[in-house]
């Protein structure tokens, strides 16, 4: 099955906005399981609208607009949809009543342009507007699926999630829906991690694999066609076999949640305690924490020690350390963290310290970060590479000393201070 996504808005052309809308969808069909092949914009112009449905309808089956279905002249979209189908527009009386209703309560005469957005291609499938008032709509014609969304995000974004997409869902040919696993990764990149699994991913048959990277850490999506959810695991199982088998030791989580949930949750449930020394991270990590709720009940706190001095005065690292290997070390790292685990009392510290860029600093190169953990079993500390502008290099080095963290009570028996580069 596949589909085509015609924005319809002379504002999309002139550059003044951009297609959000045809983003959001094509996402939202490859998680169907529908292709998107061909993505259109068109002004608010009857002849090109046409134009642009018809070579669609040539082509998918499933043609979605978005845009111009408003109550002004320019909004255009079904009654072009509806002459080139052969219907006429007809009433949704339910919208008409809301639309009335609307300027009754506030005591407003109704601009009769205003009934326009009621109007429904005869026969097709209203597809009610929670957050507007114009009607979307959703028929079949010559054996092609044609939908008609609003314009707006706020409008377009809810109707498509409620009324749209189980439309489709209605109307593949193949009605078994689909059912996923989220795996969520951390300490490996998207291209080292997809290498483990390549194999996989190009034999892929009845289970879909589809990796995502995004803001340091990886995600897989395993999905499959399936009558329930226990066909659907069946159907999974021995692909999420291998890949635990495979990639297991980053695998920090088989739902949709981020590193620092998982971190919060793991110690929560064993009553461990938190806290951070940071350096080119800036509270980055301390942050990303906080962002949990219920995180109180983990983290102690942490200490931003930016220059030498304060890394000396703070956190005790000895001057012998600033002057020697200097702040971005594994000495340093270790210091810091093993400072911090005191200070705190808490059972477990990490310290980031490195090269955030743009420029390398003290001779060391922009992206290297030595991330140091602290606990009553002892010290560790990674040497880590990473890519990236400022911003990115500072993420991925937070996101990896939450993977550390995760990792040193999940698996303490795995590696030491190996590092890696990513
Ligand atoms: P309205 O009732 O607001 O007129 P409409 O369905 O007629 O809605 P348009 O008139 O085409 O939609 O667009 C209204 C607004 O929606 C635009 O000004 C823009 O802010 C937003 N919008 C329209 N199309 C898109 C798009 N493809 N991506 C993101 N935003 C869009
Ligand atoms: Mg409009």
């Amino acid at each position: 099955m596949n589909a085509e996504i015609i924005a319809v808005g002379t504002e999309l052309l002139l550059g003044q906005i951009v297609n959000t809308n045809a983003q959001v969808l094509s996402r939202q069909l490859a998680e169907l399981g529908v292709n998107v092949y061909f993505q259109t914009v068109v002004g608010d112009n009857a002849a090109r609208i046409e134009e642009a449905v018809r070579l669609a309808s040539s082509r998918a089956d499933f043609v979605i607009c978005t845009g111009g279905i408003g109550p002004t002249q320019d909004d255009i979209t079904k009654d072009v949809l509806a002459r080139m189908t052969g219907v006429r527009l007809v009433m949704h009386e339910p919208t008409l009543a809301a639309i009335r209703r609307y300027y009754e309560e506030r005591k407003q005469p109704m601009p009769e342009s205003n009934a326009r957005q009621a109007a429904l291609p005869e026969g097709a499938d209203p597809l009610p507007n929670d957050n507007g008032m114009a009607v979307g709509a959703a028929w079949t014609w010559n054996g092609t699926r044609y939908i008609v969304l609003p314009g707006p995000p706020r409008e377009m974004e809810p109707m498509f999630a409620k009324y749209a997409k189980p439309w489709i869902i209605r109307h593949l040919d193949d009605r078994r829906p689909l059912h996923s696993v989220m795996l969520r990764f951390g300490g490996i990149g998207e291209s080292a991690l997809e290498k483990e699994i390549l194999d996989l991913i190009e034999q892929q048959k009845e289970v879909t694999i589809a990796p995502y990277a995004k803001e340091g850490e990886v995600t897989v999506r395993l999905t499959v066609r399936a009558r329930n959810r226990e066909e659907g695991q069946a159907m999974m199982k021995g692909t999420l076999e291998e890949i635990r088998r495979r990639v297991g030791r980053y695998l920090y989580a088989e739902e949709d949640i981020s590193l620092e949930e998982a971190v919060v949750r793991l110690m929560a449930g064993r009553g461990l305690t938190l806290s951070a020394a940071e350096s080119c991270t800036g509270g980055l990590f301390t942050e990303l924490i906080t962002s949990v709720p219920g995180s109180s009940r983990v983290l102690k706190g942490g200490i931003v020690a930016y220059t030498p001095e304060l890394k000396h005065n703070l956190l005790q690292v000895p001057e012998s350390v600033l002057s020697g290997p200097g702040t971005v070390s594994r000495e340093c790292a270790l210091a810091m963290a093993d400072r911090m685990r005191r200070l705190s009392g808490s059972d477990m510290a990490v310290s980031i310290t490195g090269v955030a860029g743009p420029d390398p600093s003290e001779g060391k190169p922009v992206g290297l970060v030595y991330i140091g953990l602290s606990d009553r079993n002892g010290e560790d500390v990674f040497e880590c590479r990473f890519n990236g502008n400022r911003d990115g290099v500072r993420l991925r080095a937070a996101k990896h000393a939450l993977y550390r963290v995760w990792q040193r009570i999940v698996q303490p028996d795995t590696e030491r201070g190996a590092g890696g580069s990513r």
